[in-house]
């Protein structure tokens, strides 16, 4: 296989692809065919950390990496950039298995703190103007480790989607003075119709405007751009909110539910987002216990989304099976809103 590693502009969205010839090769879920988990204490990656509760390790497989060469392919029309950047994989626990909710509430934090100092770390880098964290759970997702983990991408650009977000953020703030975020969580906690969970620094809802049937924003209550704003307390209100949410899901349908997690922040390029309120978004893959919903053909092909089902009693589902996690979960800072 020719050696191919650098960004492709696609000039019909407007976007940059990251092409990685060298990630094909990387190994699907290595601990079924009998290996070892990489993630696991004592294996070569890990081995030579001591003791750890939080490890954060350099993605084996990058698809972004700062020595990345420029493109050795000119060409007159497309436009090529270099795969500058950093992949790094966050190994939540030294525990094989689980998910967020099963780590203990400071066990949690610590991973909010990982996420916080990298963040900090890759978002001073030159070359770095935006820095994604994000957790896939599940085969369902494609996630080729089920060692729990998560991971970031230091991107040499501010992604599409981010970059739509800003635009409507800063709109709403020219025309209206104030913040499109702190005006939904005062309109959704007066109006409680989709809040599943709140505690002191942060609200979970399932947004009006859900693509997914089971989507759920996390949204911190202070007006904040990103996690380097957050004090301790509101971290481990973070690690709270984080630990319910997957409860919740993993008690909807008392299966063990895969997700997609991102966390929104502001851009690490040197500009001010003033206008900007960080939040964390989750995407689960079910819309029934045993029936997937996939973006499609209107969803991927015209990112038009259809949702199957009426959002607030989804919202009232979700509500359900947070109380039963409540009732079983070891410690919690918050309620559930009923
Ligand atoms: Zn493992
Ligand atoms: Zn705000
Ligand atoms: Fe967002």
């Amino acid at each position: 296989m020719r050696k191919v590693h650098e960004l492709r502009w696609n000039p019909l969205l407007g976007c940059w692809i990251i092409v990685a010839g060298h990630r094909a090769r990387r190994p699907w879920r290595p601990e079924e065919k009998k290996r070892i988990c990489p993630f696991c204490p004592g294996a070569p990656e890990t081995k030579d950390e001591g003791e750890w509760d939080v490890l954060v390790l350099p993605n084996k497989y990058p698809a972004l990496s700062l020595d990345a060469e420029e493109p050795n392919m000119k060409d007159e029309f497309y436009r090529h950039g270099r795969a500058v950047g950093v992949c790094e994989v966050v190994v939540e626990t030294p525990i094989h298995e689980g998910d967020l909710c099963d780590l203990s509430l400071d066990h949690m934090k610590k991973v909010i703190d990982a996420y916080t100092d990298e963040y900090e770390k890759l978002g001073k880098l030159r070359e770095v103007k935006y820095v994604v964290i994000f957790r896939n759970k599940g085969k369902e997702i494609g996630v080729s480790l089920t060692h729990p983990h998560s991971q970031i991408y230091a991107l040499p650009f501010i992604p599409p989607r981010i970059a739509v977000e800003l635009k409507n953020f800063r709109r709403f703030m020219e025309e209206k003075g104030s913040c499109l975020l702190c005006t939904i969580i005062e309109k959704e906690r007066r109006e409680n119709k989709r809040l599943i969970y709140e505690n002191d620094g942060f609200v979970c809802l399932l947004p009006f405007f859900a693509m997914w049937p089971y989507e759920v924003h996390v949204y911190p209550k202070r007006h904040v751009t990103s996690l380097s704003e957050l004090s301790n307390e509101e971290r481990l209100q973070l690690a709270d909110a984080l630990r319910i949410i997957t409860g919740t899901y993993n008690n909807l349908f008392d299966r063990d539910m895969p997700y997609i997690m991102v966390i929104h922040q502001r851009p690490t390029d040197g500009e001010e987002y003033p206008y900007y309120h960080m939040h964390i978004e989750f995407y689960p893959p079910y819309r029934e216990k045993d029936k997937l919903k996939y973006a499609a053909g209107i969803e991927w092909g015209t990112w038009t989304f259809t949702y199957d089902g009426v959002p607030e009693e989804k919202a009232k589902e979700l509500r359900m099976a947070c109380l039963k996690f409540l009732s079983k979960v070891d410690k919690h800072l918050g309620r559930c809103v009923s």
